[in-house]
């Protein structure tokens, strides 16, 4: 469905004689950048990143949201890119109402988000929506073959194994945003493949690090929605503070990467200052540091391979900065080793976890279950699922279905 906000004018560029695209295009041209979820903190960082780009040498092609269609109109009628897509439908006669004249495009729906997304034009796809709802738009970029910066790390928990063959086949390059991602993807470019030992992903512990079990029995929606240092969406706030957000990241991390269930390990790290590391096999570790700001991560996929001066600041060394490091507590936060048992067999365990997942934080915030029982329902989800080694996407999206309903039945 297309909804034209300014009917007179063509497209400009769309169909034109752009010479085929490079695996990774550095060339003279601005590199145009559609963001899926530009409403979300990683998308309005995304939006800051291309705005504040040194040289100019990235442009806003594209932006889509859900269910902020005010915010989404007022975004697109700032910065008018080529497209704005309301994935809910039913906001886009508003939204191309108040774009009238401006020259953006309104689209509606999945099909809305598939055309802008493998629109010839589209150089570069930031996939900033939470949860599974960022699949498809994720598959169909990767499908054109356009470079993703990768922030949706549901899409590979619920299919890493499908949608990294399919990135390979398509020539797809997968720049993480997720800020320990981020820095594994950096510090892997110190050494062979062969010669990485293991990764280690930081964790900030969240708002609950050093609490007991028995502590966290009545913890309020308000204090886990209070991390100490992320600002970010209510979903993964609360994922932070189980820990699930470290163990669907383990998860992530072995696809993304193609490493072997031993090569990933999670150390707390509460000042989040080292995004993550990379030991090699002579002992060596390299790490990535800066100030906890995603939009570091975020400028570093849209620019890839250039680094460019934009928004981001450095650390300030001229004060005292110390670090700690320290084992994560897996009795208090056993979504930690859900996670990696999830981790180790693969197949459809992925996504049943993040189906789970995504439904029981929604109980918690309803104040349907507690705190505690966020873990312990998914785990008798994941408990409770056929387990399928080698699933289609069909099939995932299937799974992913059958977990919500199950979690939305789970009693205490
Ligand atoms: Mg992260």
């Amino acid at each position: 469905m297309t909804m034209d906000a300014n009917l007179g004018e063509t497209p400009a560029g769309v169909a034109s004689n752009r010479p085929p695209r490079l695996l990774v295009d550095v060339g003279d041209s601005p590199q145009r950048v559609v963001v899926l979820g530009s409403t979300g903190s990683v998308g309005r960082g995304a939006i800051d990143v291309v705005e504040h780009d040194a040289g100019a040498r990235l442009k806003l092609w594209g932006l889509s949201a859900h269910s902020r269609w005010r915010e989404l109109a007022a975004q697109a009628g700032q910065h008018r890119p080529r497209f704005a897509v309301a994935s809910d439908p039913i906001h886009a006669p508003r939204i191309a109402e108040l774009l009238k004249g401006t020259g953006v495009h309104v689209l509606s729906g999945e099909d809305g988000v598939i055309q802008m997304v493998q629109d010839p034009e589209t150089d570069r796809v930031c996939t900033a929506i939470v949860g599974a709802a960022g699949l498809r738009g994720t598959w169909a970029a990767i499908e054109a073959g356009k470079l993703i910066a990768l922030a949706n790390k549901e899409t590979l928990v619920m299919a890493g194994p499908l949608v990294m063959d399919l990135a390979r086949a398509r020539g797809a390059p997968i720049i993480p945003v997720d800020s320990e991602h981020s820095a594994i993807f950096q510090a892997l470019k110190a050494g062979n493949r062969g010669e990485v030992k293991r990764v280690i992903l930081t964790s900030s512990g969240g708002p609950f690090r050093g609490r007991s079990r028995a502590e966290l029995t009545n913890v309020t929606t308000e204090h886990a929605l209070n991390h100490p240092t992320w600002r970010m969406g209510p979903k993964i706030t609360i994922d932070s503070a189980t820990l699930m957000n470290k163990a669907l990241e383990v998860i992530e991390a072995r696809w993304l990467f193609d490493l072997e269930p031993d090569q990933i390990e999670v150390v707390v790290h509460p000042e989040s200052i080292v995004h993550s590391m990379v030991e090699f096999v002579d002992g060596s570790m390299v790490a990535q540091l800066s100030p906890p700001d995603m939009r570091l991560p975020i400028a570093y996929a849209l620019s890839y391979p250039e680094r460019r001066p934009g928004v981001g600041q450095g650390l300030d060394l001229s004060r005292a900065l110390a670090l700690r490091f320290e084992p994560p507590d897996r009795e208090t936060f056993p979504a930690l080793d859900l996670g990696f048992e999830v981790m180790r067999v693969g197949g459809t365990a992925g996504a049943v976890l993040n189906a789970a997942n995504e439904a029981a934080v929604a109980r918690f915030l309803k104040g349907e279950i507690r705190f505690l029982d966020i873990a312990r329902a998914c785990r008798a989800v994941v408990d409770q699922h056929t387990f399928d080694p080698r699933p289609t996407l069909d099939g995932l999206i299937a799974i992913d279905a059958w977990a919500r309903r199950e979690l939305e039945r789970w009693n205490m």
